[in-house]
């Protein structure tokens, strides 16, 4: 059978017709005026009975100075090989929802307007996945960052009016412990001040924890140090499935998968956060777990392989089961 005749014996060959030549110009005129920008990202993965949904707040714009234990030429080099940008990298913001029995929870909640207009678009991404504000039940902070608890103010007041703020102690101790900030930079004042407003805002329904203490069902705290003192992962268990939502152990991906040794300036203790992100890059490989990321390009889920002497990120698929 030639190809032409193949194609005239097979049904669905009538849908050719439905191309966009054949809609009707009203439906045609309106697909023109579909708002410019992208559409809500928001994207939804079951881990067992529970589910996860990654909600992107944005993008923060992280330049080579901001690196630590990297040579220009070596930056520059590695994201060409992975396509991107050397001058400028836009880094991701990711908030993840959590909805775990009666539980409705959030980890994180991005930046607000304290960061500039690429970021901030944790709410209409809520909103669009259908949680109110007022539905959260838990926000767990991953740290005290503006990046991940700016988005937990509104107007000086709750972002979220009936969510339990769950923080670390470490953290907590360490950012509202004014002696900790005395002649530090401008900028780390200014953390410590949000830091100490978020917990302020929080502070009649402010739950902290030490270690891995299970703090919602089928989440636990995995402490992750050096990033800040008391930067914590959540582990999400349920059935055989798991997911580590591993906070800010890399936020330049192309480089840092790839040369863990690399801290950022944002790092409160650099070392620390290096030996950190080498042991979990390990585990996190050697066991085959999916991890989400706070700077893990949108949705920021994905698992980890090891590759020479470094790791990649091999991006999780979408979920088509749900
Ligand atoms: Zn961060």
């Amino acid at each position: 059978m030639k190809r032409r005749d193949f194609l005239s014996t097979v049904p669905l060959a009538g849908l050719a017709g439905l191309g966009s030549a054949a809609l009707p110009r009203t439906a045609r005129a309106a697909a023109h005026a579909a708002p410019a920008g992208q559409v809500p990202a928001v994207q939804r993965f079951a881990v067992g009975d529970i589910t996860v949904t990654a909600l992107a707040d944005g993008a923060l714009h992280i330049g080579p100075e901001a690196l630590i234990g990297i040579e220009a030429p070596e930056y520059e080099e590695r994201m060409r090989a992975a396509f991107r940008d050397p001058a400028t990298f836009p880094s991701a913001v990711n908030a993840f929802l959590i909805e775990s029995g009666d539980e409705v929870i959030m980890v994180d909640a991005g930046t607000a307007d304290a960061m500039g207009p690429d970021l901030g678009k944790m709410p209409q991404n809520l909103e669009a996945a259908g949680v109110a504000p007022g539905d959260v039940t838990k926000l767990l902070a991953t740290h005290l960052h503006p990046d991940h608890v700016a988005g937990a103010l509104s107007d000086g007041g709750a972002f979220f009016p009936n969510a339990e703020l769950v923080v670390s102690e470490t953290d907590r101790a360490f950012w509202t412990d004014a002696g900790n900030f005395s002649g530090a930079p401008e900028m780390v004042q200014s953390f410590a001040a949000l830091a100490q407003n978020v917990v302020g805002a929080y502070s009649d329904r402010l739950t902290t924890f030490e270690g891995e203490e299970e703090v919602a069902r089928g989440v636990s705290a995995v402490p992750l140090p050096g990033h800040t003192p008391g930067h914590a992962g959540y582990m999400i268990t349920s059935g055989d499935d798991a997911l580590l939502i591993w906070a800010d152990i890399v936020h330049v991906a192309p480089i840092q998968m790839a040369r863990p040794d690399v801290a950022i300036g944002f790092d409160v203790d650099p070392e620390q956060a290096v030996s950190t992100r080498q042991a979990i890059l390990d585990r996190v490989s050697a066991d085959r777990l999916m991890i989400a990321g706070s700077h893990i390009g949108f949705p920021g889920l994905a698992n980890v392989a090891r590759e020479g002497e470094g790791y990649r990120l091999v991006p999780a698929q979408w979920d088509y089961a749900l």
